[in-house]
C-alpha cells in the first residue's frame, strides 16, 4: 500500500503539500481544525487527496506514515504531540518539498528583513532573467510549485517555525538577516530561538554558502555556538568584510572571491534605511554568488517597488508626509524605522506588547520625535517609558483617529509614522489590516 501523507492545516502550504504528496504517489488526507477556505477545498479534491475540517481525527492522524503540519500549530498542540509520541515523521512544507527538486535553493530567515530580502532577491533573479519561483512565508506554497513548475532556483523565506521542522534540507545559499528578541513565548529564552534560527545552515558544507550580518551581537554569539561549515560571507554598514559587503563612498562594496572588489552605487536604490542598506547588501551577495553582473544588480536595486507595509509611503496632506511601517512589530524594527527618519516624527506606536522594552528606543525618540500617538488598548507602558521624552503623548483607538489627531497636531515638513513595534490583535485582524485602515484614513484626509 502507498505511503499515507497526513497534513494538518490546509491553508496555502499544507493545500501545495497536498498537491504534491499525490503527485508523488502518496495517499493524501488532510485535517483542519478550522474551516477550510472552498478553494482550497476544491484543490484539494481536485488532486485526489482526502480531507476532513472542525477538526483532527486522531485514529488518522496517528496512522501518518509521515506527517507535515503548518508552522502555526506548535508542537504541544495535541494531534502534533501525541504524533511525536508515536515517533512519526513530522515535517514542515519546506523540508518536505525540497525533497523533490534538484533546484537551487536560496533560504532566507532573521528576525527581521525575511520578507524584504527574500522579495529583492527574487527581483534581482527575474530581472537577470532567472527561472526563478518565490515561496516558503511569502507568495504561493513552494511545494505546489515543486509540483507544478519546473524552476531552476527558488528563493524561500523561512520562519523559525518552518524551519523547526526541517532536518535534511540543504539550502545552497543561506541568509540570516538578524537575531533579535522576538516569539520569546514560544522559544522560552534567547538560546532557544537561536539554536531555531541556526537550523538555517545545518547541513550546509564548504560548497554552500552561508550569508550573516556580521553587527549583529546575538547572531555572533550564534555563530560561536554552532559554528557553520558552509563558506561565510557577512555584510555590514561600518566594517569592511573579509569575503561578502560593506559600504563606502556612497557605494556598496562587494568581494565574494576574495580578488576584486565590485562598486555598486546607491544613489538610486529605491528603499531606504539603514535596515534596507543591510537587506539589500544582503542580496547583493547572494546575486554575485550566482553570478548576476553588478549593473543588472544595480538596475534591479534601483526599481524595486517597495512592499506593502514596511517604510511604505502612502501619502502627504498639506506638506505632512504619512508612512506606512504596521509590519514594525518589534521593538528592533521599529528603530529601523525611526533611524531612517530625516524629518521630525509624529511616532504612531501601541498594540499588543509582546514583552518590550523601550530602553534601545529610547535616544532616538528624544532625537527625532515630537510626540507619541499610542493606537492600542493597553498604553501604560508606553506613557512610563518616553514621558521625559516627548511633549506629548495621545491615546487613540482606530487608525482613523491615530491619523486625525495626527494630521491636526503635524506641521508642514513632519513625517507621521505608523511602526507600532507591537502587535495588532487588540484593535485589528492582523498587522495588514492596521496598515490598510490607516492608508485609508490617510486617504480620506
Ligand atoms: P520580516 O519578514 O522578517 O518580518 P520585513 O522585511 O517584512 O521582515 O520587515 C518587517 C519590519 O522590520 C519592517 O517594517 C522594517 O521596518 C523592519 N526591518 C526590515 N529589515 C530589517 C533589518 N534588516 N533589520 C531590522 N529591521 C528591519
Amino acid at each position: 500500500m502507498k505511503p499515507l501523507l497526513v497534513i494538518l492545516g490546509a491553508g496555502e502550504s499544507g493545500t501545495g503539500t497536498a498537491v504534491l504528496g499525490m503527485a508523488q504517489g502518496f495517499r493524501v488526507w488532510v485535517s483542519d481544525k478550522g474551516q477550510i477556505a472552498d478553494r482550497y477545498k476544491r484543490e484539494i479534491e481536485t488532486c485526489g487527496a482526502e480531507w476532513e475540517e472542525g477538526q483532527h481525527s486522531m485514529e488518522k492522524v496517528l496512522a501518518a506514515d509521515v506527517l507535515v503540519k503548518s508552522p502555526g500549530i506548535p508542537d504541544t498542540a495535541v494531534p502534533v504531540a501525541a504524533a511525536i509520541q508515536k515517533g512519526i515523521a513530522i515535517l514542515s512544507e519546506i523540508e518536505f518539498a525540497a525533497r523533490y527538486t534538484d533546484a537551487l535553493l536560496i533560504g532566507i530567515t532573521g528576525t527581521n528583513g525575511k520578507t524584504t530580502t527574500t522579495s529583492l532577491i527574487y527581483h534581482i533573479l527575474k530581472q537577470a532573467e532567472w527561472n526563478v519561483g518565490l515561496g516558503g512565508n511569502i507568495g504561493q506554497s513552494f511545494a505546489r510549485q515543486v509540483a507544478h513548475e519546473q524552476h531552476d532556483a527558488y528563493v524561500l523565506e523561512l520562519s523559525s517555525f518552518q524551519l523547526d521542522n526541517c532536518y535534511d534540507l540543504r539550502l545552497d545559499i543561506a541568509v540570516l538577516t538578524n537575531i533579535t528578541p522576538d516569539h520569546l513565548e514560544r522559544y522560552g529564552s534567547m538560546a532557544a530561538y537561536r539554536a531555531s534560527k541556526m537550523r538555517i545552515t545545518q547541513n550546509q558544507g564548504p560548497e554552500q554558502a552561508f550569508i550573516y550580518c556580521a553587527d549583529d551581537a546575538e547572531t555572533s554569539l550564534a555563530l560561536s555556538e554552532f559554528k557553520p561549515k558552509a563558506k561565510t560571507y557577512s555584510f555590514s554598514p561600518r566594517n569592511q568584510a573579509r569575503l561578502g559587503a560593506w559600504i563606502a563612498d556612497g557605494c556598496i562594496q562587494l568581494n565574494t572571491d576574495n580578488k576584486h572588489t565590485t562598486q555598486i552605487d546607491m544613489k538610486d536604490f529605491t528603499i531606504r534605511g539603514q535596515h534596507n542598506q543591510n537587506n539589500s547588501m544582503a542580496a547583493a551577495i547572494v546575486a554575485q554568488l550566482v553570478d548576476v553582473r553588478k549593473d543588472s544588480i544595480r538596475e534591479s536595486l534601483s526599481h524595486f517597488e517597495n512592499i506593502e507595509h514596511r517604510l511604505e509611503p502612502c501619502g502627504k496632506f498639506k506638506g505632512i508626509e504619512f508612512i506606512n511601517d504596521s509590519k514594525a512589530t518589534n521593538i528592533n524594527s521599529a528603530w529601523y524605522a525611526l533611524e531612517s527618519m530625516d524629518k521630525p516624527v509624529i511616532w504612531i506606536a501601541g498594540g499588543v506588547d509582546k514583552g518590550n522594552n523601550y530602553e534601545d528606543l529610547k535616544p532616538l525618540v528624544r532625537q527625532k520625535v515630537k510626540m507619541i500617538i499610542c493606537l492600542g488598548m493597553e498604553n501604560i507602558k508606553i506613557h512610563h517609558a518616553f514621558q521625559s521624552d516627548v511633549d506629548m503623548i495621545i491615546n487613540t483607538m482606530s487608525a482613523k483617529e491615530a491619523v486625525h489627531v495626527a494630521s491636526r497636531l503635524a506641521s508642514s515638513g513632519d513625517a507621521v509614522l505608523l511602526s507600532p513595534a507591537c502587535a495588532s490583535f487588540d484593535l485589528f485582524d492582523n498587522y495588514e489590516d492596521r496598515g490598510r485602515q490607516f492608508k485609508e484614513a490617510v486617504r480620506n484626509l
